[in-house]
């Protein structure tokens, strides 16, 4: 069946688009008549959503861009340039760009907690701050913001105190936002999705995904 046009004429902006779940979540978006940014670290692989969206509704118009969510000056760049493409801001902005660098605790370094929160949590504030921002100014109210958050930061899981925390603090900071945004309109909501095979989890021993399969 096909998808209810229900994003015509809206822009989208979609971190981590270029793979697994943000892929996945561009495509939908995209059969739903929104003009797609897909946007990642890494253009190659935001290049080849962009060869998979849909451009059936007139005046769609999707662009691949290149962006690293933990830096804020990259994100800064990164509005320039949607601002200067589309005439509007984003409506609808997805943080989905997220890292693992599971260890356990006892050897878990200073690096990869800070590398993990930097991207997981810090990336989606940079995302909701500069979109919130767009949208306020543009006079024009209303909009939807999505943080993926992660099952593991409401249960822990053996190895991710990294990832737990990054995923349990970006649901206080998404429900923060929630608060003081609603009255520009602007919806936050986080999803919390379970196990998703995706080339996140290529990296996820084969005895634990024994268990979850
Ligand atoms: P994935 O590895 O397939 O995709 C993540 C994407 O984020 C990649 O394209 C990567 O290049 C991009 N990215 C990484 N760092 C970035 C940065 N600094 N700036 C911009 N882009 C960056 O992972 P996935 O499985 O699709 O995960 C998507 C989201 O869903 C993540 O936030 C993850 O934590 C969450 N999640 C995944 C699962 C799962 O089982 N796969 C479960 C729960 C939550």
């Amino acid at each position: 069946m096909a998808a209810p046009l229900r994003l015509k004429s809206t822009l989208a902006l979609v971190t981590g688009g270029g793979s697994g779940i943000g892929r996945a979540i561009c495509q939908r978006l995209s059969q739903e008549g929104a003009s797609v940014a897909v946007v990642d670290v890494n253009i190659d692989s935001a290049n080849e959503t962009l060869g998979s969206l849909s451009c059936d509704v007139p005046g769609q118009e999707h662009v691949a861009l290149t962006a690293d969510v933990s830096r804020s000056e990259s994100v800064s760049a990164l509005m320039e340039q949607i601002q200067s493409r589309f005439s509007a801001p984003p409506r609808v902005a997805v943080s989905s760009a997220g890292i693992t660098r599971d260890e356990f605790l006892l050897r878990l370094s200073e690096e990869n907690f800070n590398t993990v929160l930097d991207v997981n949590l810090k990336g989606p504030f940079l995302i909701t701050q500069a979109v919130a921002r767009s949208i306020v100014s543009s006079g024009q109210n209303g909009g939807s913001i999505i943080n993926i958050s992660s099952i593991v930061g409401k249960v822990g899981n053996l190895g991710q105190a990294n990832y737990a925390a990054s995923k349990a603090g970006l649901e206080g900071f998404t429900k923060t936002a929630a608060k003081e945004l609603a009255k520009f309109g602007i919806r936050c909501n986080t999803v919390l999705p379970g196990f998703t095979v995706t080339p996140m989890t290529d990296t996820v021993p084969q005895k634990v995904l024994d268990k979850v399969s």
